[in-house]
Order: C-alpha cells, then structure tokens, then sequence
C-alpha cells in the first residue's frame, strides 16, 4: 500500500500506556515505533497513583527512579463527607506493610518523561511532535498510520497498530466505538496552588476526596512536590456551568470557598495556575482490539478521576497488550482474538473498580456508615483502593454493596 517504512508495531501516543507497552515490547525483544504529538514534558491531569502500579513499575525498571524522585509518598485516601467532619483514612500500610502499598503523587509532566525515557532507554524509537492524523486500514484490518513528519506526509506500515491516543481517542472515534457511561456525565475544573496546609506524619501525602456541602460535586486534595498541591472539583457539567460565566477560575474559587474542608486547607495559599477544564471523561470503547490494532490505557476507557485509577488501568492495559501483541507476532497472528484475548480479563477488573465508582456517586452510600454496617468488608474496600482488581475475591464486596446503590449495565465488549 506504498509505506515509506515499516515496523513490526507502532504505538500511537506516548503517556502512561503507550510508555508501557512499547517498553515491555522492547523487553521482549521487539523493536517498536512510538509517536508521539506533543514534546515532552507536557502538561496532563492525573497525579495521584495507586499502589499496584508497583508492579509494572518492577518490571518496567521504573521503581529505582520512582524511590529516588521528590515526589511524595501516598499512603492513605480520605473521603470527607458533605458534614466536613474528618473521617479515618484508609491506609493501605495497615492492610500489608509491605513496600508495595505506598504509591506516589506524581507531577505528570516530570512522570510522563520519565516513562518516556525509560522507554528510550530500553530501545524504543521514539518520536516526539508527530501527530498520526489516521491508522491505515485494509478492509479492517490496520496495516499502519499516517503522519506528518519533518513537514512531509508519510506512511508508516506495521503488523500491529497500538492506540493510547488517551481521550483524543484515534480509532475509538474513527471507528465509532466510544460509549458514554450512562450515569457518571461530569465535568472536572482544577488548577495548582503553592502553600496549602497538609496534614502531618503518615497522612502527609494522602489524596483526600471531599464532598461539597450540598453534596452536588467533590473536591480533590493530591499534594504534590515543592508545596504545591493539585485541586480539582468534579460535578455535572449544568452545575459547574450553566448561569455561571466563562470564567472556569472564578467558578472554582467560588466553589472552594463553599467547602470549609478545602477552603481551610487553602486558607493562605496562593494559585500558581489558572483553571483547567474538561469533561466528558467517563466511557468506554466497546471493542478492545480486531485484526491488526489494538487499544490501551484512556484509549479503550475511562471511568472516573475518583480512585485515582486511570495511570493505573493505563500501565495494567498497556502491560497485558504488551504480552499479546509478542505472543501474537511471535505466532505470526496478529488477529483481533488473539491481540485482545486479555479483553475479558481487564474488564472484569475494570468492572469491580466502576462498581465502587457508582456507589460514590449514589447519595444512600458513604463509606463510613458502609464500613460501620459491614466490618466484614473492609479489608475488601482497602484492596481496591489500592487497586487489587485482578483477583476473584475481592468482588465477594458488591454482594452486600450491591445493595447501596442503582449500577447501570456496562457496555458489552464485542468480540473480535
Ligand atoms: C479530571 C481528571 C482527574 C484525573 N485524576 C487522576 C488521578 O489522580 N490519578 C490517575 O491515575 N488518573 C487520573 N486521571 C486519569 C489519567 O489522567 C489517565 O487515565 C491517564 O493519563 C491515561 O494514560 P494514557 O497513556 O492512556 O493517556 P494520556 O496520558 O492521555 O496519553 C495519551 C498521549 O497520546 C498523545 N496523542 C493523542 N493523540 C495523538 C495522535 N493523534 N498522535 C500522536 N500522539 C497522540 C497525547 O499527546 C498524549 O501524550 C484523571 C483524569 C481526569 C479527567
């Protein structure tokens, strides 16, 4: 189809997951082609990590530099309700103290690179500020992209197309396969500060979620290096929006002054940054790979900033795609089956992690009285909070929590 080069594999973006999975390709011995629009560092929402991305990070030889950043250690997540009283945080310490259940609050842009450069370090090719306008399909099958580079239009063949585009959502979109979370349409205005007040010891670096008074929206505190800290509300976007102006940074300090849990944690602070938007976060690709592609990370979907599992998901679904994609060339076979058989698997977990998001958002649900009601269940609550989804047993939790909440059905996953 007159390429003017070819690889085995070409990654489309290069945040969290297209990081991951070209590097776990690489360890395999595989030598991909990642393109990425943006030069990095760049500016992404997203700092707040969870626990089990230890592992990824393991085997990715990302923990050493991870151990040996600023940024800082999270060990817990608070949920203040709309009363504002202070409620026990979660520690995952407690559950095991292993090195393993503290994570990091990371600044995406140093993160992002960092990701990025391990990735170059293990072999990748990378190429920054090459925006793939289109994957080049026969028929259905995607047999490379095209792009604009060095001021020319060329063609990229590959055997496997991997798209972690994130939200922008390459072949989801071109595809039409993005489904909107039915109950969950929100939008989110956050912005940095420099100076909030922290609280001591162990609960440091926790990420605190804070309801507001009247309970329309939620506030989150992730601090971050050199005192600065990230805030963000998220609420419907006719609440956030409507009747209110355009001016996104007067709406959040509006809003923050309603909420004495944040406002007297910013008491004195001083705003480093105007306000970010955006909303339309919460869906789903309703097919995850066919012949010749494959999607990971916000790509495939988003659930909610709320547990903080996007970088998470996003390193899972990029290690998971990594394995097939080697084991799909390896066989000469790069067929949508074999390229998404981890699809079930994923979503399954994703699945548990969504149900909990859904009870957040149900107004009979907090996780104090939760926990008072069921003891029995705590350990399961810790264990997805941490991120523990890939397992059976935690699951057991929705039989009693299940009853807490209205969960709408999930978007079917196609097969390939
Ligand atoms: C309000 C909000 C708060 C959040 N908070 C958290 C949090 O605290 N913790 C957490 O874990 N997650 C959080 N997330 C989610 C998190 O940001 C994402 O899940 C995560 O960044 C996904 O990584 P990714 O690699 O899939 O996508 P991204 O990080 O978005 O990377 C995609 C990359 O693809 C590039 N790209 C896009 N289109 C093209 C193209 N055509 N050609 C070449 N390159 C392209 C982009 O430039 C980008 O670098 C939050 C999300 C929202 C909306």
């Amino acid at each position: 189809m007159g390429f003017d080069e070819h690889y085995e594999c070409v990654v489309v973006g290069g945040g969290p997951a297209g990081a991951t999975t070209a590097t776990i390709l690489a360890q395999h011995g595989r030598k991909p082609l990642l393109l990425e629009r943006s030069a990095f560092p760049r500016q992404h929402i997203g700092e707040s990590l969870m626990p089990q991305t230890y592992w990824t990070f393991k085997r990715l030889g990302m923990l050493e530099k991870m151990q040996a950043s600023d940024f800082p250690r999270k060990e817990s997540v608070q949920f203040v309700p709309p009363s504002g009283k202070d409620s026990q945080p979660y520690y995952f310490t407690d559950r095991d103290p292993g090195e393993w259940s503290i994570t990091w609050q990371v600044c995406r842009d140093t993160f992002d690179k960092m990701m990025l450069d391990n990735a170059r370090e293990h072999g990748v090719t990378v190429r920054e500020g090459v925006r793939v306008s289109k994957v080049v399909m026969d028929g259905s099958r995607a047999v490379g992209v095209e792009a604009v580079i060095d001021g020319q239009m060329k063609r990229i063949g590959a055997d496997v197309v991997v798209d972690a585009t994130g939200m922008a959502g390459l072949l989801a979109k071109s595809l039409k396969l993005r489904e909107p979370e039915p109950d969950l349409k929100n939008a989110s205005i956050y912005a940095y500060y420099k100076g909030a007040r922290r609280d001591g010891g162990r609960n440091s670096g926790a990420t605190i979620i804070i309801h507001t008074p009247d309970r329309k929206g939620w506030f989150w505190f992730i601090p971050l290096p050199d005192g600065m800290a990230s805030i963000g509300i998220v609420a419907p976007p006719a609440y956030l929006f409507a009747g209110r102006g355009d001016d996104p940074t007067a709406t959040l300090t509006e809003e923050i002054a309603k909420t004495p849990g944040i406002a007297s944690r910013l008491d004195g602070a001083e705003r480093l940054t105007e306000a970010f938007v955006t909303s339309d976060f919460s869906y789903r690709s309703s097919q995850l790979a066919g012949d010749g592609w494959v999607m990971v990370g916000d790509a495939f979907g988003f659930l909610d900033p709320v547990y903080s599992s996007g970088v998470f998901l996003a390193l899972k679904s990029g290690e998971f795609a990594a394995d097939a994609i080697h084991g799909a060339l390896s066989a000469g076979d790069p067929s949508g089956e074999r390229l998404g058989a981890w699809g079930a698997d994923f979503t399954t977990g994703m699945h548990l992690m969504r149900q909990l998001v859904y009870a957040f958002y149900d107004p009979s649900f907090s996780f104090g009285k939760f926990a008072k009601a069921h003891p029995e269940h705590q350990d399961s609550i810790v264990r997805l909070l941490i991120g523990d989804v890939f397992n059976d047993e935690v699951g057991r939790v929705f039989e009693t929590l299940g009853d807490w909440m209205t969960l709408p059905g999930a978007v079917p996953l196609k097969a390939e």
